[in-house]
C-alpha cells in the first residue's frame, strides 16, 4: 500500500479470481464457463459492432433490454444491464447498504459478497450453513439487514425452493433481498415471477455461464422499477457506458438464439448427472449440485493433492484453501469428452495414492 492510498482500504482484501491461464493447453474446469462457443448470431453481431467502435454505446441498452424483457416476461423498466453480474451485485450493495442497512449472507457463498461490503464500508453478517452445506431459510427471516443469497449457491450448487425464497421476502419487507441466479439455468427455480409482487426483490443474472459469454462481461438485474431507478442513479454516477457496444449486441443476439443456449444447458445438466454417477463410483462424496459445477471430495486424497495432480496432468479445477472446504474441489461441467478426460486422470491419481 502506498502512502497515498486511502486509509479506509487499509484492511481490504480484494477478491481473488480463479486462474486464467494464458495458454489454452489446459482442460479448463475451474471458473464455471460454458464449454460451448457462442452462436453464429452472436459472432456476427460482434463483428458488425466492431466497425462502430468509434461511437459510444447506448447508455440505456435499449435493444438489449427490450429483448430481455421479452425473454424473461418483465417490463423494460424492471431491467438494468451491467458489466457482468458482479457489477449489478456491487450496485445493489452501493445503493442499498450503509451503516444502518447491513448485508446478511451465508458464510459459505460467492466470495465477492464480503468484498463488495468492505469496499463500500457496509457492515455485514455471515450466517453459517447447516452441516450438509445447505442454507436454512429460517435463518434469513427478519434478518435485520439486506439479504443476498446465491440460488443455486456457490460453490455447493444447492438450491432453495421458490416457496423458501418467498418466505425470506415476506419476512424482510423493509430490506432488499438479492437473489443471485448466476447458475439458475442449470436446474434452479427462478424468482423472476415474484418481482411483480415483492417490491424488495432484486434478481441478478449473468451471460457468463449459460450464454457462453464470460469474456464479454454481461449481467443484469430484474427488480421493481423503483429499485432499478435507484441503481440507475448509481450507474449514471459511476459509469454510464458500462456495457460496451459489442457486448450489448452479443447479448441481444444471444437472447434471440435463446433455444440454442437452453439446449446447451440441457446437455450440461445431462453431463453433470452422468459425471456425478461416475465420481460416486470412484468413491467421491458430493453435494446435489444443480449448477454447472460439481463440488466433490474423496476420502483417500486431499482436495489440494487432487487439484495439484490434475493440474500436472493438464486439467484445471478450483480448489479453495479455506479450512471448512479444503477437502473439496469445485469442478466445472464441461463437454462429455472433457469429463471423460477428468475421470481417466482422476482414476490414475487415485490408483497412485492408494
Ligand atoms: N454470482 C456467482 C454466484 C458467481 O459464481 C459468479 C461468477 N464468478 C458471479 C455472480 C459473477 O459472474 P459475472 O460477473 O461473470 O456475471
Amino acid at each position: 500500500m502506498s502512502r497515498f492510498m486511502s486509509k479506509r482500504f487499509a484492511t481490504l482484501e480484494s477478491y481473488v479470481p480463479g486462474e486464467q491461464p494464458k495458454t489454452m493447453q489446459y482442460i479448463k474446469l475451474n471458473t464455471n464457463e460454458s464449454p460451448f462457443a457462442p452462436s453464429n448470431g452472436v459472432l456476427e453481431a460482434v463483428s458488425e459492432q466492431g466497425k462502430l467502435l468509434q461511437l459510444y454505446s447506448d447508455p440505456d441498452a435499449t435493444n438489449l433490454v427490450k429483448e430481455a424483457a421479452r425473454v424473461f416476461g418483465v417490463k423494460e423498466s424492471q431491467i438494468l444491464m451491467t458489466n457482468g453480474s458482479d457489477e449489478i451485485l456491487n450496485f445493489a450493495f452501493m445503493t442499498f447498504g450503509d451503516s444502518e442497512h447491513p448485508f446478511v449472507f451465508p458464510a459459505l457463498t460467492y466470495g465477492f459478497y464480503p468484498v463488495f461490503a468492505k469496499v463500500n464500508s457496509i457492515p455485514y453478517k455471515e450466517i453459517p450453513l447447516k452441516s450438509d452445506f445447505s442454507i436454512d431459510p429460517a435463518d434469513y427471516h427478519n434478518a435485520g439487514g439486506n439479504v443476498v443469497i446465491a440460488n443455486p449457491n456457490a460453490p455447493t450448487g444447492l438450491t432453495l425452493s421458490l416457496a423458501e425464497i418467498e418466505g425470506i421476502l415476506k419476512t424482510n419487507p423493509n430490506h432488499v433481498v438479492v437473489i443471485d441466479e448466476a447458475y439458475v439455468d442449470f436446474g434452479g427455480e427462478t424468482a423472476i415471477p415474484l418481482v411483480e409482487q415483492y417490491d424488495n426483490l432484486i434478481v441478478t443474472r449473468t451471460f457468463s455461464k449459460s450464454y457462453s459469454m464470460a469474456g464479454a462481461r454481461l449481467g443484469f438485474g430484474i427488480a421493481n422499477e423503483s429499485l432499478i431507478a435507484d441503481m440507475n442513479t448509481i450507474k449514471f454516477s459511476t459509469n454510464p457506458y458500462n456495457v460496451n457496444r459489442m457486448t450489448m449486441a452479443a447479448g441481444t443476439a444471444a437472447l434471440q438464439d435463446n433455444e440454442y443456449y437452453m439446449n446447451n444447458c440441457r446437455t450440461i445438466v445431462e453431463v453433470r448427472e452422468w459425471t456425478k454417477e461416475q465420481l460416486a463410483r470412484l468413491g467421491f462424496v458430493m453435494t446435489d449440485s444443480k449448477a454447472n459445477f460439481i463440488f466433490a471430495k474423496h476420502p483417500k486424497v486431499s482436495g489440494e493433492t487432487l487439484y495439484q495432480q490434475l493440474k500436472e496432468r493438464g486439467i484445471l479445477v478450483r480448489h479453495f484453501s479455506r479450512s471448512d472446504i479444503a477437502d473439496y474441489n469445485r469442478i466445472t461441467v464441461g463437454t462429455k469428452e472433457q469429463m471423460e478426460a477428468l475421470l481417466l486422470q482422476t482414476k490414475a491419481i487415485l490408483q497412485e495414492v492408494n
